[in-house]
């Protein structure tokens, strides 16, 4: 079984032909992730005995019920989880110290969800601490590599998730996008990777970062399989006023009908000075592809991106230092001092942007910028039907490039924050390669039209087939 070669779809037919067994498939998932993690590091916490238990429970159901692919559109599929999500009974640290021994007593909706639809869970996974990150660097425990160049980065702040189903330990890792970290892991490890519209997915049960922002998302291989997993994940729930009753498409459906006649829009303020110019030429190669497809392209403008970062870096930390005030040491949480050092830095720059005196100067003027940056978006979505742009400036970069630099690092995400300052999706699919490593391409669209996202996305995956280049563990 070549699990690095694998999708959702393949495994889902196997399973179903009897080609191999749950069983079989966890334990093949298991056996990877002993021989490859101690190199990139991507699990926290494994859930080997739970998983193996699942997987047959599985093959007894599969035996006895022939009508159980149906009930269960996921049936059996290894899944890595961002240790961001709570998840009953498996220990859940957000990546930090401060909760290290935290054992829930519940599931998340996403995760309740794609439990009922089958998945099996096989571990935990590695993270910047809180989410607060675009490297995996700032997790509490060691850095998690990336699989094609090890010396590298995978993009965080769902850096374990991304760089698990790189390698190939599972077929499926959840993230969450609050300004970046599942587009930035997806575009680091080769993978399609999901920001969801604000309020598609459920937060319930997701720890929070920034509640305004936070959106929950997932990375596979390919177009087909993100859209499966976003058909079980999507929808509204009673736990999260924040999602909304909107009908939740069948987005596999719509994979193969063309984009003839698509309007493509570049937003100019993306293709700037800063932008590696290998970059720029595997996106250009990729609008080529989309032009024969039959797709017309235009430049457009979104005139406030430039305040995007700074709107961002007020809002955030804003929102962070109310969430993770919770964590006192007394009621939650081990001692305050266990924080990290970027944790720290968002705590004290939100409560200051937050005290009287400076709210309105600062969050409340960064609250009006933040309608402008949705604006630009909406005005643009009136002459174009989706936007294209590099999803990072720069290639997946060095282990400890930008470890000393917050502004750095934070700057990986320009391209990336401002969709969640709008609430809009954006998926990333790979573009291709530069100097052998993954390049990534983001499809931003309005409002709900991840259906749209796919099918645009996947018609260019089939032209490309960019997601079969999987990693060699070059350096390993
Ligand atoms: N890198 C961004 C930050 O640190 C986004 C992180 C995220 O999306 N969780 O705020």
């Amino acid at each position: 079984m070549d699990l690095l070669g694998l999708t959702i779809k393949n495994v889902s037919e196997k399973l179903k032909d009897g080609a191999f067994s749950c069983k079989e498939l966890i334990k093949e998932c298991l056996s990877i992730i002993k021989i490859n993690d101690k190199k990139i590091n991507a699990f926290l916490t494994l859930n080997e005995d739970g998983a193996l238990k699942k997987a047959d429970e599985f093959d007894n159901l599969i035996k006895n019920d022939k009508e159980i692919f149906k009930k269960k559109p996921l049936l059996g599929i290894p899944m890595g989880v961002k240790d961001l999500y709570t998840t009953r009974g498996i220990i859940t640290t957000a990546g930090s110290k401060i909760i290290k021994d935290y054992n829930p007593p519940f599931n998340a909706t996403v995760i309740r969800r794609l439990i009922d639809a089958g998945v099996i869970i096989v571990g935990k996974t590695n993270e910047d601490a809180w989410g607060h990150g675009s490297s995996g660097e700032n997790t509490d425990y060691e850095p998690t590599k990336n699989p094609y160049d090890l010396s590298r980065v995978p993009g965080g702040s769902s850096s374990g998730s991304g760089a698990a189903v790189s390698y190939g330990a599972c077929l499926v890792g959840t993230g969450t996008d609050t300004g970046s970290s599942v587009r930035l892991p997806a575009g680091y490890c080769n993978l399609v990777g999901l920001k969801p519209t604000y309020g598609r997915v459920s937060r319930y049960g997701v720890i929070a970062m920034a509640s305004s922002f936070d959106s929950i998302g997932h990375m596979t291989k390919t177009v087909y399989d993100n859209a499966k997993v976003l058909e079980v994940t999507a929808g509204v729930d009673p736990y999260d006023g924040t999602t909304v009753p909107i009908r939740v498409d069948k987005y596999t459906k719509v994979l193969g009908q063309n984009i003839k006649g698509l309007k493509i829009g570049l937003p100019k303020e993306y293709f700037v000075e800063g932008l590696d110019n290998k970059i720029n030429i595997s996106i250009r190669e990729s609008l080529k592809v989309f032009e024969k497809l039959g797709a017309t392209i235009e430049e457009i403008t979104l005139p406030h991106t430039d305040f995007a970062m700074a709107a961002y870096y007020i809002l955030v930390p804003s929102e962070v230092s109310s969430n993770l005030s919770r964590y006192d040491g007394v009621r939650y949480g081990g001692p305050r001092e266990l924080f990290g050092a970027e944790a720290k830095r968002r705590i004290m720059l939100g409560s200051y942007t937050l005290s009287s005196g400076y709210y309105d100067a600062y969050y409340l003027k960064a609250a009006k910028v933040r309608t402008l940056i949705k604006q630009d978006f909406e005005n643009a979505f009136k002459k174009v039907d989706v936007l294209i742009a590099p999803t990072s400036p720069t290639l997946p970069f060095k282990i400890g490039e930008k470890v000393n630099n917050p502004l750095q690092m934070y700057l990986s995400d320009i391209f990336l924050c401002p969709t969640n300052l709008a609430g809009i999706p954006g998926l990333n699919v790979p573009s291709g390669f530069a100097d052998g490593l993954p390049v990534g391409m983001q499809i931003i669209g309005s409002q709900f039209s991840e259906e749209l996202l796919y099918k645009v996305a996947y018609l260019f995956e089939q032209e490309t087939q960019h997601y079969k280049i999987r990693p060699q563990f070059k350096n390993g």
